[in-house]
C-alpha cells in the first residue's frame, strides 16, 4: 500500500484566490472535472484582503475613460516591460469580468444614478476602481465562491502541494500534505492551473499573511517551467509602521484617492518636489488642483501622492532617509484634514475608508478621522513569476497554466492599485477556459512511482533529522527575512546583493539539514520547513534577476545605476534552470505592440 492517496480531476487548481476560483468556474463551465486544492480554509485567500477595488474602465464616473486609456495607463505604468498583448486583453475584457461578477451577486458601491461607482487610484488617469468601501476583496471572494461551490468543484482545503509530477515533458499531477492530518496526496490530473500569489513572507515588512512563500513560482521552476520579471517587487508605499506587532499591514491607497495627503515631520507635502516627467503632464500643479481632482472636478489633474507606488514608496524611503520622517521611522498620512474642505468629514471617512478607520483604532488606537497615520513602505506583490502565453495562460511547460499574482506580464516593471483584481478575473477566466480545452484533448498522464517517492522522502525528511538550534525553521526563515529585506529591498547595490546571495547559498545548505519535532497533525514547524523551499527558491531569483537589471525602472531601483537603460528597457529577464542545475538569467527581447496599439500609446501621451 502507498503511503499516499490518490486523487484525479481533470482540471486540477492550486489556490483559491481570485484567480483560482474563477479559474475553476470557468473550467467547470466547460464540463470537466475540477479540484481546487489550497493551503488554507475556502475564502481566506490573499484576494480576502483586498481593499481599495478592481480597475475596468467602465466610464461610470468619468465618461472620457475605456479601455485604449486603461492599456495606456497600465503599460506607462509597468514602463513598457509589459506583454502589450496581455495589457490590452486585460483593459478591454476587465469590464465584462467586472460586470459578470455583479450579476452573480457583488454588490458594490453606487453612483447617485445606480451604476457601479469608481474611485481614483495612482496612476489611472481617470476614476476607475469599482469597490466596496475599502473591502472590495472581501465581496470579490464571497461572490465567487458562493457561485463557484454550486458548480460542482472538489475543493481540498488546508492542502499544501509541495511538488509538480511531470510525465515526460508535460505536467501530470501534484504531491500534497493536508495539513490537518498531515497526510499525504497525490493529484493526478490532465491539466494544471497554478494560482498560488505571491511571495512577500520572503520579506521581513510585508503585506502578505503567512500564505505567500512563493510556492507557485517555485513550483513551476523546479518542474521546468519558465520565469520572468521576478527583480520587479512592488514595495507599497503606505503599511502600518506602529505598534511593532503591525508592522507592513496594508493602509489602502484609497486614502490618498479620497484626498489623504502625505507630510513628512516638518510638514510639508514633499510630494510636489519631485514628479517624474513621464507624469508630469499628468499632475496636479497645487494642492488647491489636486483636492478638486480627488472630489471628481474633471479638469483637475491628480496630486502626486497619486503617482505610482514605484515612486511614492521611494519618495518616503528617501525623507525618512533624510531625517525627516515620523517618529517610529514612517511619514505621516493625513485624510483627518480634509475637515478644513467637508462639514461632515467624520462620517464620510468612516463611510469611505470603514475598514481603515477600525485597523487604526484597533491596532494603535489611532481615530484617522482626528489624527495622521504613520506609514511607511511594505513588501506588497511580485510583478514576476510564471512565465505565460498572453492568450492562453499556459506556462513553458505543456499543461502548466498559472494566473493572478503568480504569473508574469501584464504588469511589466510595476502594478498599478486595482489591476490585480481584474489581472485574477480576466485571466483566471482564460486560463480555466484553455486548461478545460487541454483536458479535453489529452488523456491523463503518467505520475512515475520514483517521483512521488522521492517527494514523499524529501517531504518527511525534517522528522528524521537531528535536532540543532541552528537549523530550527523558523530561525532560518528570520533570518531569510532579514537579509531580503535589508540586501534586496527597495534601494539596491550590487554589492549588498551579492552578500544576499552568499547569504541565501548558506541558508539553503541549512535547510537542506532543517529539523523539526512533534507529530504531523498541524505542525507549523513543518510546515514552515517545507516552506522555506520556495521562499529560498524565489529569494534566489529575484536577487539574481535584480543584479542582472543594471539599471533603475518601475519597482527596482539600484542605487549604483540610479537611471534607466535605454537597451535594458528592451528587455525582460527570464529565469530558467540550466543544464547543470543552476539558475540562469537569460534576457530575451520584450515583445513589440502592434502599429494600431503604439499608435494608441502615443496619441495617449
Ligand atoms: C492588504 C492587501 C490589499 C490589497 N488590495 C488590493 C486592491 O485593492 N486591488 C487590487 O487589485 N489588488 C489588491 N491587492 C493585491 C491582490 O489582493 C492580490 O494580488 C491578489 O488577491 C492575488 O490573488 P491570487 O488569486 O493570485 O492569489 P491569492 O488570493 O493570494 O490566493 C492564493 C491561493 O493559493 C493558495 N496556495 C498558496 N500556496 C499553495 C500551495 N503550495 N498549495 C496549495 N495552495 C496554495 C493559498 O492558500 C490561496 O488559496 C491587495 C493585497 C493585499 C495584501
Amino acid at each position: 500500500m502507498p503511503g499516499y492517496e490518490t486523487i484525479e480531476h481533470d482540471v486540477l487548481v492550486i489556490g483559491a484566490g481570485g484567480a483560482g476560483l474563477r479559474a475553476a468556474i470557468a473550467a467547470s463551465a466547460a464540463k470537466v472535472k475540477v479540484g481546487v486544492v489550497c493551503k488554507s480554509l475556502l475564502g481566506k485567500a490573499h484576494t480576502v484582503m483586498a481593499e481599495g477595488g478592481v480597475a475596468a474602465a467602465l466610464a461610470n464616473v468619468d465618461d472620457r475613460d475605456g479601455w485604449k486609456v486603461h492599456f495606456t495607463d497600465t503599460m506607462r505604468g509597468g514602463q513598457y516591460l509589459n506583454h502589450y498583448r496581455m495589457a490590452e486583453i486585460h483593459a478591454k475584457e476587465a469590464p465584462a469580468r467586472v460586470h459578470e461578477l455583479e450579476s452573480w451577486g457583488a454588490l458594490f458601491d453606487r453612483t447617485p444614478d445606480g451604476r457601479i461607482l469608481q474611485r481614483n487610484f495612482g496612476g489611472h488617469r481617470y476614476p476607475r476602481l469599482a469597490h466596496v468601501g475599502d473591502r472590495t476583496g472581501l465581496e470579490m471572494i464571497r461572490t465567487l465562491q458562493d457561485h463557484g461551490i454550486h458548480q460542482g468543484i472538489d475543493v481540498h482545503m488546508e492542502h499544501t502541494v509541495l511538488t509538480l509530477l511531470r510525465d515526460g515533458d508535460r505536467v501530470a499531477g501534484a504531491f500534497a500534505y493536508d495539513r490537518e492530518r498531515g497526510r499525504l496526496k497525490v493529484f493526478r490530473a490532465k491539466a494544471v492551473v497554478m494560482a498560488t500569489g505571491g511571495i512577500g513572507r520572503a520579506f521581513r515588512i510585508t503585506s502578505n499573511s503567512w500564505e505567500y512563500t512563493g510556492d507557485g513560482q517555485a513550483l513551476a521552476y523546479d518542474a521546468g517551467a519558465d520565469l520572468m520579471d521576478m527583480e520587479f517587487v512592488q514595495f507599497h508605499p503606505t503599511g502600518m509602521v506602529w505598534p511593532p506587532s503591525v508592522r507592513g499591514i496594508l493602509v489602502t491607497e484609497g486614502v490618498r484617492g479620497e484626498g489623504g495627503v502625505l507630510r513628512n515631520s516638518l510638514g510639508k507635502r514633499f510630494m510636489f518636489d519631485d514628479i517624474p516627467p513621464l507624469y508630469a503632464a499628468q499632475t496636479a500643479d497645487s494642492e488647491e488642483e489636486g483636492w478638486r481632482y480627488c472630489t471628481g472636478d474633471k479638469d483637475a489633474r491628480r496630486p502626486p501622492e497619486l503617482l505610482t507606488r514605484d515612486h511614492v514608496a521611494r519618495c518616503i524611503n528617501r525623507e525618512v532617509k533624510a531625517g525627516r520622517g515620523s517618529p517610529h521611522g514612517g511619514v505621516f498620512l493625513d485624510i483627518a484634514w480634509i475637515k478644513e474642505k467637508l462639514p461632515n468629514s467624520v462620517e464620510h471617512i468612516k463611510r469611505k475608508l470603514p475598514g481603515m478607520y477600525h485597523q487604526f483604532k484597533e491596532l494603535a488606537d489611532i481615530d484617522i478621522t482626528q489624527e495622521a497615520m504613520e506609514v511607511g513602505p511594505t513588501t506588497h506583490y511580485i510583478m514576476g513569476g510564471v512565465r505565460v502565453d498572453a492568450e492562453s495562460q499556459m506556462s513553458t511547460l505543456p499543461g502548466l497554466f498559472a494566473a493572478g499574482e503568480c504569473a508574469a506580464g501584464l504588469h511589466g516593471a510595476n502594478r498599478l492599485g486595482g489591476n490585480s483584481l481584474s489581472d485574477l478575473l480576466v485571466f483566471g477566466k482564460r486560463a480555466g477556459d484553455y486548461a478545460a480545452a487541454w483536458a479535453k484533448e489529452h488523456a491523463l498522464g503518467r505520475v512515475p512511482e520514483e517521483a512521488v517517492a522521492a517527494a514523499e522522502r524529501e517531504a518527511m525528511a525534517p522528522f528524521e533529522r537531528t535536532q540543532s538550534a541552528d537549523v530550527a525553521p523558523f530561525l532560518l526563515h528570520s533570518e531569510l527575512q532579514d537579509c531580503m529585506q535589508d540586501l534586496v529591498g527597495i534601494v539596491r547595490r550590487e554589492e549588498e546583493m551579492a552578500r544576499a546571495l552568499t547569504t541565501i547559498a548558506g541558508l539553503k545548505s541549512r535547510a537542506a539539514r532543517v529539523a523539526v519535532q512533534g507529530n504531523r497533525e498541524f505542525n507549523p514547524g513543518w510546515h514552515t520547513a517545507l516552506d522555506l523551499k520556495s521562499m529560498l527558491l524565489v529569494s534566489e531569483a529575484i536577487t539574481r534577476a535584480a543584479i542582472q537589471r543594471k539599471e533603475s525602472r518601475g519597482a527596482h531601483f539600484r542605487e549604483d545605476f540610479p537611471a534607466k537603460d535605454e537597451a535594458a528597457g528592451r528587455i525582460n529577464l527570464v529565469v530558467r534552470r540550466g543544464q547543470d542545475g543552476a539558475m540562469q538569467i537569460v534576457p530575451e527581447a520584450v515583445p513589440q505592440p502592434t502599429a494600431e496599439l503604439k499608435g494608441i500609446i502615443e496619441e495617449m501621451k
